[in-house]
């Protein structure tokens, strides 16, 4: 995950933050970071971000990076969900060794370290429902209410929290709380709950606890077990910290340091899990992985390498202030990485013939292609020509516009690798409509340039008709038609704004015949020429090939934008 370039970029402040612990000694010169999600949904585009900056931070120094999943609520988290983020984060190339942990491994160190609080007068059983819990909050102008219940004795407390474990109470009848100061400007200080009452079975523990641990509570006490020294999260847990802080320092245990930085948010998407397993069940996409998702296994699926995704990361940066990316920035990385890697094929999405009508009736004649020109080592290949040809249906127009230069009656055109050819007209059915295009080719133009010099402006791709393989072709947009589908100036609910072209399925697309074999999703993505790239759907063979498109050559919403 490293790159020479790395060196010359100025740090950024996590950066900075470890160089000085590194200087002053603060962790012995350890770097130790994690990853944790919680396992209650797929992992999208902004835990991308979290697990390439948490990942990069351990490689850069020497250091350890662990998996951890924070699945400290049975409610909502299930296997499914482990499984599929394991097989993420692995594919992006963060390697967490034989460090993957789960939150729910700590449970009990967690209820010994809750009753050390309850015996030092810093935690106590309280009452009080959920509801009478947030009404005596107080607000940012005015202090809290203290519980009735806080100041029962550390015997009372002792035993009723052994009861709350041992299933003696029903749901949300107590909580454990954190005995701090109802009257902190900081709301997260005003005796927080530590544990609540849930019957619940856990995809781990089964049905051997019936209290589980807030996140507040849970999440240092997980740093400070594995020996974490820098805790990275996202900037709303900033006024989370102090508590994060309190809970250590009562406890007097290995105390890491929690660091803020700013979420990724992108355009065109939405990237709450929320809303995306709403996307999800109510159908409005084919799934997790559908490749118009922001998850990563819908960038996966739909083409994206784990090197463009972790440049994309990189040049996005780290800061400390929120800010929305523009989904042109990510189109970009994989356009830039594909350029150079991918391989290019001829493909015909939208087909009409060309017949060549000087070309010998029956013949196929094997042409020389180069298949990359970024990267010369990737060689040439044959391409089948014939006298029928599959084009595309907007590479010929019988009435062209003056700087129309592809094929119209009276122009000579260049057939990519193969030969100029001059349109001679076309065929139209009773309706009107072109069915067959006419040309002839000049035999001593094969490979695709004239002996004498001439120039011809247009060049065109195109597959022999008798050795063309037929293929679904899905071409992706984006989910949603506005920029911030979230927004307050877009007041409607967000699923009203999804995209209502975001795919478009063309089943009659035409593919050169070594398509076929590369048909299968593996590792490799192409070019089809003039545009875009590919990349076989898990659900392609070679006997019924599906390809996605990855991206478009170009930012067409760019030229859009620009046209209006
Ligand atoms: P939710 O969508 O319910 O808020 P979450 O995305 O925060 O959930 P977690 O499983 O808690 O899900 O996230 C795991 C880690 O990924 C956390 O450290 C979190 O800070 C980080 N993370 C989540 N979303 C983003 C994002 N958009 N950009 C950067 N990091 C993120
Ligand atoms: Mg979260």
């Amino acid at each position: 995950m490293t790159d020479p370039s790395e060196g010359k970029r100025p740090l950024h402040f996590i950066q900075q933050i470890i160089a000085d612990d590194n200087a002053s000694g603060k962790f012995q010169q350890k770097v130790h970071t994690r990853f944790p999600p919680e396992p209650n949904g797929y992992l999208h585009i902004g835990h991308a971000k979290s697990i390439c900056l948490n990942y990069a931070m351990a490689q850069e120094n020497n250091g350890l990076f662990n998996l951890r999943f924070d699945d400290t609520n049975p409610a909502k988290e299930e296997t499914e969900y482990v499984e599929s983020i394991k097989k993420d984060v692995a594919w992006l190339g963060a390697k967490w060794d034989d460090r993957l942990f789960f939150a729910s491994s700590y449970f009990q160190q967690m209820y010994q370290w809750a009753l050390q609080l309850i015996r030092q007068g810093d935690a106590y059983v309280c009452d009080m429902s959920q509801e009478e819990v947030r009404a005596a909050r107080g607000t940012p102008t005015e202090p809290g209410t203290e519980s009735p219940w806080r100041n029962r004795s550390v015997e009372e407390n002792l035993d009723l929290f052994e009861r709350m474990k041992n299933g003696e109470f029903p749901d949300g009848s107590k909580t454990l709380r954190a005995k701090i100061d109802m009257a902190s400007p900081n709301f997260n200080l005003r005796d927080p709950v530590m544990y609540r009452i849930l019957h619940a079975e856990h995809h781990r523990t089964g049905t051997q606890w019936c209290i589980y641990p807030m996140y507040d509570w849970a999440h240092g006490l997980e740093d400070s077990i594995e020996g974490i020294t820098h805790s990275i999260c996202t900037l709303e847990f900033e006024h989370h910290r102090p508590l994060y802080d309190w809970f250590l320092d009562r406890l007097g245990i290995y105390h890491p340091q929690q660091i803020e930085f700013a979420r990724l948010n992108l355009t065109y998407t939405v990237m709450s899990k929320r809303k995306l397993l709403e996307l999800v069940k109510g159908n409005y996409v084919s799934g997790w992985d559908d490749p118009r998702m922001p998850t990563i296994c819908g960038y996966r699926r739909r083409g994206y390498t784990p090197q463009s995704i972790r440049n994309f990361c990189k040049t996005i940066g780290v800061a400390k202030f929120n800010s929305t990316i523009d989904m042109t920035v990510l189109e970009n990385s994989i356009r830039e990485d594909l350029n150079k890697t991918a391989q290019r094929r001829m493909a015909v999405l939208r087909p009409i013939k060309l017949i060549i009508d000087n070309y010998p009736e029956g013949q196929v004649e094997q042409l020389t292609a180069v298949n990359n020109p970024e990267d010369e080592a990737d060689g040439t290949r044959l391409v089948p020509f014939a006298r029928e040809l599959w084009i595309e249906r907007e590479d010929f127009l019988e009435d062209a516009p003056k700087k129309y230069f592809r094929l119209t009656p009276g122009q000579e055109v260049r057939l990519r690798w193969a030969y100029l050819v001059t349109c001679t007209g076309c065929v139209k059915d009773a309706s009107g409509e072109v069915i067959e295009v006419h040309g002839t080719y000049d035999p001593a133009t094969r490979g695709g340039d004239a002996p004498d010099g001439r120039k011809v402006r247009g060049t065109i791709h195109w597959v022999a008709a008798p050795t063309a393989v037929d293929a679904e072709i899905r071409l992706y947009d984006r989910l949603f038609s506005v920029e911030n589908p979230d927004d307050a100036a877009n007041p409607l609910d967000y699923k009203e704004y999804l995209n209502p072209n975001s795919l478009e399925v063309l089943r009659g697309a035409k593919l050169e015949p070594v398509l076929r074999q590369e048909a299968t999703a593996g590792e490799t993505r192409y070019q089809f020429e003039r545009i875009g790239y590919f990349y076989p759907d898990q659900c392609s063979t070679p006997d019924c090939p599906v390809f996605n498109r990855v991206v478009s050559l170009r930012d067409t919403w760019a030229k859009l934008a620009a046209k209006s």
